[in-house]
């Protein structure tokens, strides 16, 4: 045996896992394909809380920019909603810093980190999953294992390989630039953009990094995402008239909510691999993170024990929370996809700041509720949807 556990993936998701895991005596390897941390495109935001979900301390150096609310743009631009303070507190990381942090932690507990290191397949005898074969510097290697996680994101080789229900899981492409020389006023307050003209069944988001560097992107569905975000910088001459973009990228996020069953035998998946992302913000990286803990836990528990079946207080114990949040989340996106530029025009008039935080983070959701069975056209198209 190479190894007591094997996580698959070194992002948020599985470098907490690794890092639960070696902190209880353990040995587990991370294997990652990239040569380095922090490869994929991200916006970067996070909510305050997240570095306590890492378990570290907010240091300046593994962030850009902090957080002290945000706009949000209805079609008609000029009714955008702020939200300031209170909960919508957060950052800006520098995500690949951050990555290295969490990477630091993993290794100080005891972690292996491979990097160079592609997973091909899984190998697997009565049902139990039993060794990996992976693909480092041109040559092919066998790893084998007592747990696997699997944390490598969208397209999981894992939860293929596994069989765990990925049909489960939905999509939505986006792409960002990183843009440098914007001119973005009051730079602590992120910007969001929706409508149909803006982006279908997405949205746009501006969010600066310091006083000249912005992450620009977009979410879409049935559209080409690159056309409405060139269209979108254009039309927004104050902030991009002199800004370059040096860095292009982008991806899908699973907005699907969480897949159906996230352990199977001696496999857990976690993160994205899960469609562990809050639907409506697309936002996967605190959750990630709770979920890398909350598995770690789960397989050094069933290492402890001897017994597999220890791994199914993970998803219990995520589900109570965490869980309960995307599928909020799921069904107020569900509820808002199709409306049109005129009923989010009357939706942007109604709701206050706090509002749509609840909405869009699965919170208080049955509050908004109550406040938009008031009025009878948002009554019909969203409330009653939401009940
Ligand atoms: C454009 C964009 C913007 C985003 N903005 C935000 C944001 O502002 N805030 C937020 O909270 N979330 C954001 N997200 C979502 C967030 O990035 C993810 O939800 C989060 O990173 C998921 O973490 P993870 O550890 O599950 O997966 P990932 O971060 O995707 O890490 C998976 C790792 O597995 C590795 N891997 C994959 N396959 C293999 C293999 N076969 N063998 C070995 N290694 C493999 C990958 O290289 C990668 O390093 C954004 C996503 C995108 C695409």
């Amino acid at each position: 045996m190479d190894y007591d556990a094997v996580v698959v993936g070194a992002g948020p998701a599985g470098l907490m896992a690794a890092r639960k895991i070696a902190k209880r005596g353990f040995t587990v390897a991370v294997l990652e394909r990239e040569k380095d941390l922090g490869l994929r495109a991200c916006a970067e935001a996070v909510s305050s809380s997240a570095f306590q979900t890492a378990e570290m301390s907010p240091s300046p150096a593994l962030i850009s920019n902090n957080i002290e609310g945000a706009f949000v743009f209805p079609p008609n631009e000029g009714n955008g909603v702020k939200i300031a303070g209170g909960s919508y507190k957060g950052y800006i990381l520098n995500k690949q810093l951050f990555l290295y942090a969490l990477a630091k932690e993993a290794v100080a507990a005891g972690s292996d980190i491979l990097m160079k290191c592609e997973v091909k397949s899984v190998k697997a005898s009565n049902g139990t999953a039993t060794s990996l074969i992976c693909e480092r510097k041109g040559d092919l290697r066998e790893i084998t294992f007592k747990f696997l996680v699997g944390a490598d994101g969208v397209g999981s080789v894992i939860a293929r390989g596994c069989g765990f229900p990925i049909e489960d899981s939905e999509l939505i492409p986006t792409i960002q630039y990183v843009m440098i020389n914007c001119t973005i006023p009051e730079k602590n307050m992120i910007r969001i953009y929706m409508g149909n003209e803006v982006a279908p069944l997405g949205y746009v988001w501006v969010f600066a990094k310091n006083d000249f560097m912005a992450n620009v992107g977009i979410g879409v569905r049935g559209k080409p995402a690159k056309v409405y975000l060139d269209r979108f910088i254009e039309s927004h001459p104050d902030f991009f008239k002199n800004a370059k973009v040096i860095k292009e990228g982008g991806g899908g996020v699973p907005v699907g909510g969480q897949i159906r069953s996230i352990v199977k035998g001696n496999v857990v998946l976690c993160g994205d691999s899960a469609g562990q992302v809050i639907p409506i913000t697309g936002g996967g990286i605190r959750t990630s993170l709770a979920a890398g803990s909350m598995a770690g836990e789960a397989v050094a528990e069933a290492l402890e024990t001897g017994d597999p079946s220890r791994l199914g207080a993970y998803p219990q114990r995520y589900s109570e929370y965490w869980g309960s949040r995307i599928e909020k989340s799921l069904k107020v996106l569900k509820a808002i996809e199709n409306l049109t530029d005129e009923d989010l025009n009357l939706l942007g008039s109604i709701v206050s700041g706090d509002d749509i935080v609840d909405l869009a983070n699965g919170l208080d959701v049955a509050r908004v509720v109550a406040k938009l069975m008031r009025h009878p056209v948002l009554a019909m198209r969203i409330a009653k949807k939401l009940l």
